[in-house]
This record gives structure tokens, C-alpha cells and sequence, in this order.
């Protein structure tokens, strides 16, 4: 893969026709070894974010081991790239077959699960040919929790109710090895109290059920930096799930887990992207709803851009993209602040796209073909530069809306 010193760099050699993903896998490792070195328990890296090989390999050499993995197809392709890494399927909805060849052929030992249904079919897909029940299944009850702390929901989708939690984590303690709580407080949960209402939904479902708990797993939805969401310090997260996990009646030696996705990869990659078209306040670029774009079309996020051009002289003003495909959907709403003068056959650098942008590429009307590069220089906005402004003294707050 070729090496340039920054996106201007890249536009200078290659003038791309195409848009092109730029790495840093400085930023993958620094964001890896931060959860690694502070948080108080295991980080597992949540597959989805962005399921390239190339990233798990920093991640792992960086320090972590565990994956969080949802399908068959990413239990493969994580297996392929980390012949050692522990994969934990947490998709609380999986085929008996996915399950069958997740523990029989890639050595998955933890599972999740919100119902008596799955747990039975867990049980079912791990015995042995001549129907001997595994011995060694490490099971993860996940608990349905609010979401009304994070930008994107994930709560009503999976989880076990409280009310119903206490019959579907003793049915579970009979054949697991080794229980877990799970839960997700949703993506980017901009404020730790999110962790704090979820843990104390854990404490009562302990309570009624009785059982020994081995672990618990506050999930993902760590959050990274956009224009008009700047979150508390990482650390402040972290004190406060410590803090109420410490309060939990477990095991002596239960373990913390967490399972962050966009946390440890949103500052990985940027992308170059062409104006091809300019209409008043509106610019045609070359990706999109059906590329990297996908969240800042179908959830209006707002990521940063900066024009790559030295020859725009005019202040900057609000625009709005439309993506290249021949959909009205493939519009974002933006505003993205850019040079007045901008124009069609300019160069934007969009950041923080690790997280949910490479990953959502598709080649739908033919527009999904991207060049990677690996950039040397910092993402656009970092939560692990340690010179960060602390968003908590209120005269330093810095808004970009
Ligand atoms: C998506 C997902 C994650 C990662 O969420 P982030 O908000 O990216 O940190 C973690 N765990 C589960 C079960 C998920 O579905």
C-alpha cells in the first residue's frame, strides 16, 4: 500500500477520478493501546465498525485479543486474519448452523442471547455428534436497556426485558460454564450516565434471579469526536463504569468487559472525495449514501471536511452534498463548512470515516471502487491526542454548530 504525508500529499500525485480511503494506523494503535492501558477490565473490539483485516491486525498487535463478532461470515473472516484472537458471537440472533460452525470449526466458546429459544439452540448446536452437551459454553444474557443517551439507538431491537430477565438467566447459569451480562446503551452515548442507568437495570436483574454472575459487559457505544458532538474525556466513562461495576453483588472475580466499535476506529480513516458539480449551496461529489457516507445521509451525522485546494481565498460557508448515484436519497443535509468559492473539480478531505464509512461501502450503480493509502499525519479530531480542550469548563467549550 503506497504511503503519502497527508490527503494533499495523495491529491498532488494521484489527482484521483475515484474516491480514496486514507489509513492511519497510528491513530487505530494509540486508540487501541488507550482502551488496552486504562480501561478497568478487557476491551473487545467490535467487529462491524469496520471489518477490515488490515485493522484487526493493528488492533491485536496493539494489545487487543477479544472480538465481537455478529455473523458467521465476520467469524470467518476474523478467524482468517487472527488464527489466536478469542471471538465472542454476540448477535443475540444466530442460526443453528453459524452457531454449529462457530464452536465446532473456530473455536467460539461465548456466546449472547436474550431468549429461552436461542439458549436452547446454542445448547442444541455445541453438543457433541453423539449429543453430549458442551461443557464449556461461556453464555452472555443480554439485558434490554434505554438508549436515550446515544445519537443512535440500539435499544429496541435486542434484550431480554428486566421483568423476564430472572427465569432467562437461571434457565442459562444450568448449562453455562461461565455467565455474562450484556447490554448496549446505544452508538456515540454522549454522557457516562448512560452506563450508570444500564448498570443499575443489571443490578436489579441480579437481584431478582439469584444467580453467581461471572462477568459483565457494558458493550459498546464509546464515543468519538463530529462537529457539534464533543464528548466528556474517555476516562470519565471509564471511572464511573468502574465505580458502579465495584457496586455489583458478583463473584469476587468477575470480570468487566466492554466492546467498542466506533471508539477504536473512527480516527483511522478519512476520505478524499471530487466535486463534480457545484449548484448554489449544493456540491455533487463522487460518494455517498450507498459509500462512506451512509450515516450522514440516512442520520444527517455531521463529519468534518476541509477543502484540499490552496487556491480558495473566500470564508467558509454551509453546504450540502449530493452523493453520485442517480437516487434522490444519495443527499446529505450536512451543513458541511467549506470555502465559499468552492467549486466542481475540487478536492474535500472528510474525517473521522473509520467508523461506520469504509465499512458501509457499496457498489451500487457502479460508484463503489475506492484506492487505499495510509497517511502519516492526525486525524482530524482525536480523543487520544491528550491536548484535547476539557469540554467540562464550560468558558472552553468548543461548538461547531
Ligand atoms: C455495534 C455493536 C457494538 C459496537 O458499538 P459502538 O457504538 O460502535 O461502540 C458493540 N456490541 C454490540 C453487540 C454491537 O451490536
Amino acid at each position: 500500500m503506497h504511503h503519502y504525508p497527508d490527503a494533499a500529499a495523495v491529491v498532488r500525485a494521484l489527482a484521483p477520478d475515484e474516491p480514496v480511503i486514507l489509513n492511519r494506523p497510528l491513530a487505530a494503535a494509540r486508540a487501541a493501546r488507550f482502551f488496552v492501558e486504562k480501561f478497568p477490565g478487557k476491551s473487545l473490539y467490535a467487529v462491524k465498525a469496520n471489518p477490515s483485516p488490515d485493522l484487526l491486525q493493528i488492533l491485536w498487535d496493539n494489545g487487543i485479543t477479544h472480538y465481537d463478532v455478529a455473523s458467521i461470515g465476520e467469524v470467518r473472516m476474523a478467524r482468517a486474519a487472527l488464527p489466536g484472537a478469542t471471538l465472542c458471537f454476540m448477535h443475540p440472533v444466530k442460526t443453528a448452523r453459524a452457531i454449529s460452525e462457530a464452536y465446532h470449526e473456530h473455536g467460539v466458546r461465548t456466546f449472547s442471547l436474550d431468549t429461552i429459544e436461542e439458549l436452547e439452540k446454542i445448547v442444541s448446536a455445541t453438543a457433541s455428534e453423539n449429543g453430549e452437551p458442551a461443557a464449556d459454553l461461556r453464555l452472555c444474557v443480554r439485558l434490554r436497556v434505554s438508549s436515550e443517551y446515544a445519537e443512535l439507538s440500539l435499544a429496541s431491537k435486542f434484550g431480554v426485558d428486566l421483568v423476564d430477565a430472572a427465569p432467562l438467566l437461571q434457565a442459562t447459569r444450568q448449562v453455562a460454564d461461565w455467565l455474562g451480562l450484556c447490554f448496549h446503551v446505544g452508538s456515540q452515548a454522549m454522557t457516562p450516565f448512560a452506563y450508570v442507568q444500564a448498570l443499575e437495570r443489571v443490578r436489579a436483574a441480579i437481584a431478582d434471579s439469584s444467580v453467581v454472575i461471572d462477568m459483565i459487559d457494558v458493550g459498546g457505544g464509546f464515543p468519538s469526536i463530529y462537529p457539534g458532538m464533543e464528548p466528556p474525556p474517555l476516562e470519565d466513562y471509564f471511572h464511573i463504569i468502574h465505580r458502579h461495576f465495584e457496586a455489583l453483588p458478583i463473584a469476587y472475580n468477575a470480570e468487566l468487559w466492554c466492546e467498542p466499535g466506533r471508539a477504536l476506529c473512527a480516527e483511522y480513516s478519512s476520505l478524499i472525495v471530487r466535486v463534480e458539480k457545484r449548484r448554489g449551496d449544493e456540491l455533487y461529489i463522487n460518494d455517498g449514501a450507498y459509500g462512506a457516507l451512509f450515516d450522514a445521509a440516512h442520520v444527517a451525522w455531521r463529519f468534518p471536511v476541509s477543502a484540499l485546494e490552496d487556491d480558495l481565498i473566500e470564508g467558509l460557508d454551509e453546504f450540502s452534498f449530493y452523493g453520485p448515484t442517480c437516487d434522490d436519497a444519495d443527499f446529505m443535509k450536512g451543513p458541511f463548512m467549506l470555502p465559499a468559492d468552492i467549486q466542481a473539480g475540487d478536492f474535500i478531505e472528510i474525517g473521522m470515516l473509520g467508523a461506520y464509512g469504509a465499512a458501509m461501502k457499496t457498489g451500487f450503480n457502479g460508484f463503489g471502487a475506492a484506492e487505499v493509502v495510509i497517511v502519516q499525519d492526525e486525524p482530524m479530531a482525536s480523543l487520544y491526542r491528550g491536548d484535547r480542550i476539557d469540554p467540562r469548563e464550560s468558558d472552553n467549550v468548543v461548538s461547531l454548530r
